[in-house]
C-alpha cells in the first residue's frame, strides 16, 4: 500500500468518519488516526490510503475561516473555508431578530460575508418583516428577497449571481424554507449524499450532519447545509469583542468615558446615551445585553 499523501476536502464528517473528495471529483471514506479529527466539512485534509478503499486523515491544511454552532451546551467547530454565508429568514413564521444577530456576528468575527434572505415574500407577512429588516438593510446588510415555493425560476435568477464560484452556507430555523431551497438548487442532493458509506449514512446522522453540495459540474459554486442547525456558537468571540461585532454600535465606541467600558451601566457611555436618544433600538440593546451576559456567564463544561 502507498503511503503517499494526498489533498482533499472534506465534504461530510462524523465522529471519526469522514468522507473526502478527492482533485478528481472522486470521494473516498477516510478515518482518523485518534478518537476524532479536528477536521470538518471545508477543511482540505492531508490523507493516504489504508485499504483499497479507505484513507486516513493525517492533518489539516491552514483554513481560511471557521465557524462554530452552538449543539445544546457545547460550542462546535462545523464548517470551514467558506465565502459567504445566507441567513434565511420567512416573512411567515416571524424570525428572531436575536437567531439573526447571533449568526450576523458570527459571520463577522469569522471573516465570512453574510447576507439576508428574505423567503415566502407571497405571503401578507412579507411587509412586516421588511419592515423589520430595515433596520439591518441601514447597517449596511444586504437582503434579498424570494418566494422560493410561489416563484421557483425568478427565486433562483435573484440568487444565481450571488453564488457563484464561492462557497455558501445556508442557515435557516425550521420552516423557513431551507429544503425548498435546498431542492430547487440541488436537484441531485441525495445522489451527491448517496455516494457516502453505511457508517455515515446510517439515519439518525443524516439529519445532523453538515453536508457539502456542489451547485455545478465544474465545482466550482458550493452549497452546505447543516440540518438541525439552531444556533451559531459565539462563545470564542470574547465579551470585548461583541459591542464591535454589531454594526450599529460600531460607530460609537472608543467614544466612551472608560476605554473598557462594557456599555451596560457604566457613566459616560456613549451607546447607553444612543439608547436613550433612540439612535440605537432598545431591542438591538436588548440583544447585545443578553449576548454578553451569555459571554460572561460561566461555561457549561
Ligand atoms: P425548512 O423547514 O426550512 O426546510 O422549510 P421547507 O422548505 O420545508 O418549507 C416550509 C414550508 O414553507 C413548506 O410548506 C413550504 O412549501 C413552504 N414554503 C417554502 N417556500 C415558500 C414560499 O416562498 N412561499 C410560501 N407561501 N410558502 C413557502
Ligand atoms: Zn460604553
Amino acid at each position: 500500500m502507498s503511503s503517499e499523501v494526498h489533498i482533499g476536502l472534506v465534504v461530510r464528517g462524523h465522529g471519526r468518519h469522514y468522507v473526502v473528495e478527492r482533485e478528481d471529483g472522486t470521494r473516498l471514506n477516510c478515518l482518523t488516526r485518534g478518537k476524532k479529527s479536528e477536521a470538518v466539512v471545508g477543511d482540505r485534509v492531508r490523507w493516504a490510503r489504508s485499504s483499497e478503499h479507505e484513507g486516513v486523515i493525517e492533518g489539516l491544511q491552514p483554513r481560511r475561516n471557521l465557524l462554530y454552532r452552538q449543539d445544546e451546551w457545547k460550542t462546535k467547530s462545523f464548517a470551514a473555508n467558506l465565502d459567504q454565508l445566507l441567513i434565511l429568514v420567512a416573512a411567515d413564521p416571524v424570525f428572531s431578530e436575536s437567531q439573526l444577530t447571533r449568526a450576523l456576528i458570527a459571520a463577522d468575527s469569522a471573516g465570512i460575508d453574510a447576507r439576508i434572505v428574505l423567503n415566502k415574500t407571497d405571503l401578507p407577512g412579507a411587509a412586516a418583516a421588511r419592515q423589520r429588516l430595515e433596520p439591518y438593510r441601514d447597517m449596511g446588510h444586504e437582503v434579498l428577497e424570494l418566494s422560493l415555493k410561489a416563484q421557483p425560476q425568478a427565486s433562483r435568477d435573484v440568487l444565481q449571481p450571488y453564488l457563484q464560484d464561492r462557497a455558501t452556507l445556508v442557515l435557516g430555523p425550521s420552516g423557513t424554507g431551507k429544503s425548498t431551497l435546498i431542492n430547487l438548487l440541488i436537484p441531485d442532493a441525495q445522489a451527491q449524499v448517496g455516494e457516502i458509506s453505511v457508517a455515515l449514512n446510517s439515519g439518525r446522522h443524516t439529519t445532523t450532519t453538515t453536508q457539502w453540495y456542489w451547485l455545478d459540474a465544474a465545482r466550482r459554486s458550493a452549497l452546505i447545509d447543516s440540518p438541525g442547525f439552531q444556533e451559531f456558537g459565539i462563545r470564542q468571540i470574547g465579551a470585548a469583542e461583541l459591542a464591535s461585532r454589531m454594526a450599529d454600535f460600531r460607530p460609537l465606541l472608543g467614544q466612551c468615558r472608560f476605554a473598557n467600558c462594557s456599555h451596560r451601566h457604566e457613566p459616560g457611555c456613549r451607546v447607553l446615551d444612543a439608547v436613550q436618544s433612540g439612535v440605537i433600538s432598545a431591542s438591538r440593546y436588548r440583544i447585545y445585553d443578553e449576548l454578553w451576559q451569555e459571554l460572561n456567564s460561566t461555561p457549561h463544561w
